[in-house]
């Protein structure tokens, strides 16, 4: 599943939350239970996601691996990490 984070504009805690891609946003506050309160924030998950296509321009390179197997790599992650920052 993946992970969000979350931040509560009432208390002002950011907070970590699994939720699966059909789950709505959370709308009660785990910290200060403010119902309402709870904003997205942009997650390492959304930034691995849009640094996809040049994981997948590296992926031409490595023909041993199957297709099926399109797990990024540590080094693809950071990269697309860089690169978005
Ligand atoms: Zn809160």
């Amino acid at each position: 599943m993946p992970l969000y984070e979350f931040h509560c504009v009432h208390c002002q805690k950011t907070v970590e939350l699994m939720l699966s891609l059909s789950s709505a946003n959370p709308d009660l506050c785990p910290n200060c239970h403010q119902t309402g309160s709870m904003e997205k924030l942009i997650s390492r998950v959304n930034f691995k996601m849009i640094g996809s296509g040049g994981y997948k321009a590296d992926f031409k390179k490595k023909t041993f691996q199957s297709p099926l197997n399109d797990v990024p790599s540590i080094e693809d992650a950071e990269r697309a990490l860089k690169k978005d920052i």
